[in-house]
């Protein structure tokens, strides 16, 4: 009986590498395959009974930029323009989201609404952290908009939205703690810790 693991909780370099890619189909509209692997549209064959496909919560009328959880307890909309999009490799955004990096959107404060759920996001402070903080889903654990009102801006993760961005990602930081294991195959412009503005 196989177990999965995160491999963005996994320390250091535990030796393997992805093989491929799943569900390519079903990719993000930010998201580019260029790394060489294969790339499947769900399951590879010899694997396409392993576990049904689930369809997903309804969402909200169309409007804005719609984002939701797993479960769609939690839904919200962006109605105004985002400032930018970026991936972060610093360690904390790999222990949050158990990938190699955080993929998030800023936005301004009031240009996120809650349209379902706000009272559901819990919020999880880092006690050695002046800023960082993992707001997420009570029901299903997915990790949701933190928004900071007193500074004006959120974070949005791109992978909680169901609609394409206004943005896509422009740039990496962090990357100086960047996983062994995931190969960075664009030429987006890299910073070795937080980006120089
Ligand atoms: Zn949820």
């Amino acid at each position: 009986m196989p177990i999965f693991v995160p491999a963005g909780l996994l320390e250091g370099d535990f030796g393997q590498r992805p093989e491929m890619h799943l569900f390519a189909g079903d990719r993000a509209s930010w998201v580019r395959i260029d790394d060489g692997l294969p790339a499947f549209e769900g399951f590879p064959p010899g694997m396409e009974d392993f576990e049904p496909l689930e369809t997903r919560p309804p969402l909200d009328p169309p409007g804005g930029i719609r984002g939701s959880c797993l479960c769609g307890k939690i839904r919200f909309v962006l109605d105004g323009p985002s400032r930018l999009a970026r991936h972060c490799h610093c360690l904390r955004c790999q222990r949050a989201r158990g990938a190699a990096c955080a993929s998030n959107l800023i936005t301004d404060a009031g240009h996120l609404r809650w349209t379902a759920g706000g009272d559901l996001v819990h919020r999880y402070r880092l006690p050695e952290a002046r800023l960082f903080r993992q707001d997420f889903c009570g029901s299903c654990g997915s990790a949701v908009p933190v928004v900071e009102p007193e500074r004006g801006f959120a974070i949005v993760p791109l992978g909680a939205l169901d609609d394409p961005p206004d943005v896509v990602p422009s740039e990496r930081i962090h990357v100086g703690s960047r996983v062994p294991w995931h190969p960075i195959g664009d030429d987006l412009p890299c910073h070795a810790e937080r980006a120089p503005r």
